[in-house]
């Protein structure tokens, strides 16, 4: 047996709505998923040992339970009965605690990587399965470009890519617990929820422009009372240029749409040495569901 080298991709979200509350705590969603061009590196390798084994090269970061990584190799090799030892080598560059999916989308690739490498023993259905027991998010990652995804995130309507346009993505310094924004999120009748079905037809028209007027994520009314730094970001990249801003999932990432590149570049330049150079990206939509 090989080794294999994946990818896992980042998603934003171009809307995000929330419908409900559920009993155990889950909240049914409506939102529209999008991969983008930044990406983990995993290599995983067959060992000699019985032992699954992750490594990373951010020291912080568990390796062991509770890395969705390591939990996400766990559950394929229990299922599959295997007594073949693993070791995962996880680069991290998707900035953690984001609201870009980074840990689902390691689970993701590990679960794809690992049927991959025993000759594809499970379907894409099984997986499927496998995924959602790990996070609300894996399905997506699993699937990959755009999608709608309803529920809570599994149940997913691939749909055609947005037009192409360059992503700027601007993290500040501060990790957003995505369970804090859902349990302070307030539902009443005066919530105002973007317009999930606009984006829906605009995205089956190829509009630019109606997908950027139809930007929307019910998480801000949250995130942004706790940091203001999401506005500033926002409105910063609006007067550079973007077509449109956004915070993606329960944040604090912020992402700017441009079609115009030349502006787009400027953008990065601009936030690149700013304060919040360190995690400041220009990527573009990835619409490949998933590449080595
Ligand atoms: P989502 O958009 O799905 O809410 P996120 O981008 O906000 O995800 P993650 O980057 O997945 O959040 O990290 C959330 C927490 O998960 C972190 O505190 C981190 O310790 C933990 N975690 C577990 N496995 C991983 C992994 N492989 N990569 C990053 N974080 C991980």
């Amino acid at each position: 047996m090989e080794s294999i080298q994946m990818r896992a991709y980042a998603k934003i979200n171009l809307a995000l709505d929330v419908l409900g509350r559920r009993e155990n705590g889950y909240h049914d969603v409506r939102m529209i998923m999008q991969t983008i061009s930044l990406y983990d590196r995993l290599t995983i390798r067959p060992i000699v040992k019985n032992e699954r084994i992750v490594t990373s090269n951010l020291s912080f970061l568990p390796t062991g339970k509770g890395n969705l990584a390591y939990d996400a190799a766990n559950l394929f090799l229990d299922k599959l009965g295997t007594k073949q030892g693993i070791c995962v080598e996880l680069e991290k560059h998707i900035p953690i605690a984001a609201g870009m999916a980074g840990g689902s989308t390691d689970a993701a690739a590990v679960l794809l990587g690992l049927n991959e490498l025993f000759e594809k023993p499970f379907s894409p259905e099984q997986l499927h399965v496998f995924g959602l027991s790990l996070g609300a998010d894996v399905p997506f990652c699993l699937l990959g470009g755009t999608a709608l995804a309803e529920g809570i995130g599994e149940c997913l309507t691939p749909l055609p890519s947005p037009p192409p346009c360059k992503i700027l993505i601007v993290k500040p310094p501060v990790g957003v617990s995505t369970k804090f924004v859902y349990e302070n999120l307030k539902l009443d009748a005066a919530t105002v929820h973007p317009d999930i079905d606009g984006m829906l037809t605009a995205l089956r028209a190829g509009s630019y422009g109606g997908i950027v007027s139809r930007l929307g994520n019910l998480l801000e009314s949250v995130t942004t009372v706790h940091y203001p730094e999401i506005n500033e970001i926002k409105e910063q990249m609006i007067a550079l240029g973007a077509d449109g801003a956004l915070m993606s999932g329960s944040g604090p990432t912020v992402f700017g749409l441009f079609q115009n590149s030349r502006k787009a570049s400027e953008a990065f330049y601009r936030f690149k040495t700013g304060k919040y150079g360190s995690q400041t990206y220009l990527t573009e939509l990835e619409r490949r569901s998933r590449s080595r």
